[in-house]
């Protein structure tokens, strides 16, 4: 294996964790087997007990390309380790379970994935685990809210839909002085644009479905972070049978290894995209980290080496309009995920924010206008002559 260690992003995206295969194949090949054979006994039970690193079943990560891809990841995100998963609702599911039992406590910050959301205040309470839910403008009392049964603080940054910027480093740092564990969900944001271990954070989220998957081609999800975080939740990973399968795993180291031009080229289309609808006259609003009007800007620029594909915008209108505008779009798919080669479109209150009430859409600032782009790899002014045309056709409000 090439050693990485200490290498740039993009040469640790394209060759770490690579386990060649000894016959010239240039990387770590498709071990798609669900189970490995020993020799014998002995060398069985040398893996079984951790005496010797092998492989043994796909189910509990334990085969050579799921292995190879966690390294991957481990290696472009900083961290000692990576656990990946079926899908990123498996990589929160799992981290959540480990770390609570009955009577244990989370508090999640600002907007999350509607997923998420659904698990925390779904799921979760019928395990008597319950969450505090704390808008970024509630900020101040998180210090207040963290109990002695709270176990986990958990936020995205930047969220989904509103683009807001959470402090990791701060965040991070009020998490550790109350012996609580901080997850950062940085799937918006990559490992191109940011890296939260480095800022403090005790584990890293991604749902890979999205820019580390980049293809629209693949459903999964990973934790990184410290070999002690990550060892309860891989037992939990193990058991509730939450594996990335190896073909899912050999798509993701594929498309690991573009990562970095395929994100730098989406900051760039979707800061120039953004600059634009915030002078557009059907536009009420723009959210984008790295517009200088934005709330978020300045944080983003001490935390984000780039501000993402991810836009969302107020369009000018009642719902009927609003839809009318998506619905002219012609290279922007409505479809409601994010992150790929190509570019995608949704109204948070029809698709990611839906099962909200709307006293809680409301509160949370997520109004009938607001439109989500995720900002693909075509041609950027393909895009714009796309969103320019879609937001000319119909009545202009006054
Ligand atoms: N986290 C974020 C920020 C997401 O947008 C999503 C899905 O849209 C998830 C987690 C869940 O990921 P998955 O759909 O891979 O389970």
């Amino acid at each position: 294996m090439m050693k990485t260690h200490g290498l740039g992003l993009s040469t640790r995206c394209i060759h770490a964790g690579d386990e060649l295969d000894g016959r010239g194949g240039i990387h770590t090949p498709l071990y798609n087997h669900s189970t490995f054979a020993f020799r014998n006994t002995a060398a069985l039970l040398d893996v079984v007990e951790g005496r010797a690193m092998g492989n043994l079943y796909t189910r509990y990560g334990l085969n050579p390309t799921i292995r190879s891809v966690e390294e991957k990841l481990a290696s472009v995100e900083g961290g000692e380790q990576a656990l990946v998963f079926s899908s990123g609702m498996a990589a929160e599911s799992a981290t959540f379970l480990a770390y609570c039992k009955a009577g244990d406590h989370v508090i999640c910050l600002g907007d999350a994935y509607g997923g998420t959301m659904e698990l925390l205040g779904g799921n979760l309470p019928d395990l008597g685990i319950s969450t505090t839910f704390l808008l970024g403008s509630e900020l101040d009392r998180l210090e207040d809210t963290i109990k002695a049964t709270t176990r986990l603080i958990f936020f995205e940054t930047p969220t989904n839909p509103q683009m807001e910027v959470f402090d990791i480093a701060g965040i991070s740092a009020i998490a550790r002085r109350h012996g609580v564990l901080s997850v950062v969900d940085s799937t918006f944001a990559t490992p191109v644009n940011q890296s939260p271990l480095a800022l403090g954070a005790d584990l890293v989220i991604h749902s890979t479905t999205k820019y580390l998957g980049g293809h629209s081609d693949l459903t999964g999800g990973a934790v990184i972070g410290a070999t002690k975080f990550l060892a309860p939740i891989s037992v939990w990973r193990k058991n509730l049978g939450q594996m990335m399968a190896p073909e899912v795993a050999f798509l993701l180291a594929r498309s690991l290894r573009t990562l970095v031009v395929r994100v730098r080229a989406q900051n760039a289309a979707a800061l120039t995209i953004a600059e634009r609808l915030a002078s557009h006259p059907r536009v009420a609003r723009v959210n984008y980290p790295g517009l200088p009007g934005f709330a978020g800007h300045a944080l983003a620029n001490t935390q984000m080496k780039g501000f993402g594909g991810m836009i969302s915008f107020t369009v000018k209108g009642d719902a009927h309009m609003v839809a009318a505008v998506v619905d002219r779009l012609k290279l922007f798919s409505i479809a409601p995920s994010l992150g790929g080669v190509e570019s995608l479109v949704t109204q948070p209150i029809t698709t990611t924010h839906h099962g909200l009430s709307a006293e809680e859409r409301a509160r949370r600032g997520i109004v009938d206008g607001m439109v989500r782009i995720s900002v693909g790899l075509e041609d950027e002014a393909d895009l714009w002559g796309d969103l320019a045309q879609a937001l000319a056709t119909g009545p202009t409000p006054a």
